[in-house]
């Protein structure tokens, strides 16, 4: 907190590109301690330790196929079948020349075979049973610790824990697991008209769409998001007051509106008297005014107030945030390069994010927009599967030039938000 921040106006901060903006987020972030959480629960998540197999797995030899545990020097013609090894333990049988053993996937092997030769190859008559084929040793066997080795390193630190590795570390006995938590975030709306969605607005007033949408946002990237009932007014003393308190409760804080040049704009002052504000402007539309603070050590994300801007800078800044507070490496959305369908004029300061539908036809992908591009018109990102990437720049884009599409909703594919408009490298979705 510093004299100088406690008097500055939103023109007053720098204004920093898009790539510029997240640099500082980014380098603002850092992963949630580890905690050991039930197995249950830890899907999703980054693992926090490498897991070492403690044990052999299979831990005994197994059967990879329903028939018979045989000898395979054995030359018997017709061996007396000495009983039945189901998955489970018996440890009286044996197979020896002459004799084999009825064997179930997964059962273990019982002591004298070597090999076990499946249903299909053989035919059981009156307790005894003949070979249709020969059969090598080792044949139809897992042997102890062929798909883990005691010793080995089943899963690295960092991997992210899907159905196979939740498979793995419950095989190995994982019943709790080291890993990042997934960083509470609340949502906080800001602004004297705000009225809950059930009432009636009265002139002037409108319902606060922003928090549950908001709240959607962050539950879609996976996260549990904390909304605050009531909107918060545009008051200095009741915002400091907020936002106090929502970061007690949480990890990360998000707040909508009063984050640009109106007098009662009064999010970015409190919060430069809370804590430190990194990003106070950022060149693209929509989204200018979009401010990130550090107070004590949380990271808190102003989103301007107007619905189509606040859900592109949760887009553009706050998902790739909280992945990486959760320790994900994947941050980026996958981009193609498309070619427009209409022409689009261009912004001559700010990166424009255009929401688009992009298909694919036989020559690439093509984009069309989705109706009217304002800040407050929602409608238009309804449906959109798509964000079009304009660099600020002179001239327009007549129908037909070749921009770049970040796919929203295709899952991230990328290290790091692409860096430096036009794209270096594509990738193609869809086939
Ligand atoms: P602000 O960023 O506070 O200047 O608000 C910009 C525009 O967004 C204004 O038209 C606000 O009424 C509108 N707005 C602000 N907060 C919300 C919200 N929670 N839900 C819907 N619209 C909002
Ligand atoms: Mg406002």
């Amino acid at each position: 907190m510093t004299a100088k921040n406690r008097s500055k106006r939103s023109c007053d901060y720098a204004m920093l590109s898009f790539e510029d903006a997240w640099r500082r987020i980014s380098g603002a972030l850092t992963p949630l301690p580890p905690v050991q959480q039930p197995l249950e629960s830890v899907t999703g998540l980054v693992l926090a330790e490498d897991v070492i197999a403690r044990e052999n797995i299979p831990p005994f030899a197994a059967s990879t196929m329903d028939g018979y545990g045989v000898l395979s020097a054995d030359t018997t013609c017709e061996r007396f079948v000495a009983g039945e090894q189901n998955a489970g333990l018996r440890l009286d049988l044996t197979v020896k020349e002459g004799t084999a053993v009825r064997i179930m996937t997964g059962a273990p092997v019982p002591a004298g075979a070597d090999a076990v030769i499946p249903f299909e190859q053989t035919v059981e008559t009156d307790g005894r049973v003949r070979l249709l084929s020969a059969v090598g040793p080792g044949e139809n066997i897992r042997a102890i610790g062929q798909d883990i080795a005691s010793g080995e390193t089943v899963l690295k630190k960092g991997s992210v824990l899907g159905p196979a590795e939740i498979g793995l570390l419950a095989t190995l006995g994982h019943s709790r697991v080291p890993v990042l938590p997934r960083p509470r975030v609340s949502v906080m709306a800001t602004g004297n008209e705000l009225v809950p969605i059930h009432a009636t607005p009265r002139l002037g007033q409108i319902r606060n769409s922003n928090a549950p949408a908001i709240a959607a946002a962050v539950k879609v990237c996976g996260f549990d998001a904390i909304a605050l009932p009531q909107p918060v007014v545009d008051d200095e003393a009741e915002l400091e007051r907020a936002i106090v308190e929502a970061l007690s409760k949480s990890d990360v804080l998000i707040t909508s509106g009063g984050v640009s040049m109106g007098t009662r704009d009064l999010v970015k002052s409190a919060l430069a008297r809370l804590g430190e504000i990194l990003v106070g402007r950022v060149a693209i539309k929509p989204g200018k005014p979009l401010t990130f603070a550090m107070i004590h050590g949380k990271p808190v994300f102003g989103l301007p107030g107007n619905p189509v801007s606040s859900l592109v800078c949760f887009e553009q800044f706050v998902r790739p945030a909280l992945r990486r507070m959760s320790g994900l490496r994947l941050l980026g959305r996958p981009c193609v390069d498309v070619r427009l369908e209409q022409g689009l004029r261009r912004d001559p300061d700010r990166t424009e994010f255009q929401r688009a539908i992009v298909e694919r036809d036989p020559e690439g992908f093509t984009a069309r927009g989705n109706g009217p591009q304002g800040s407050s018109r929602l409608k238009s990102l309804s449906g959109a599967n798509a964000l079009l990437v304009l660099p600020a720049g002179k001239g327009d884009y007549p129908a037909g030039s070749r921009v770049m599409a970040l796919l929203i909703n295709q899952p991230e594919a990328s290290e790091d938000l692409p860096a430096g408009f036009p794209p270096q490298k594509l990738q193609s979705f869809w086939g």
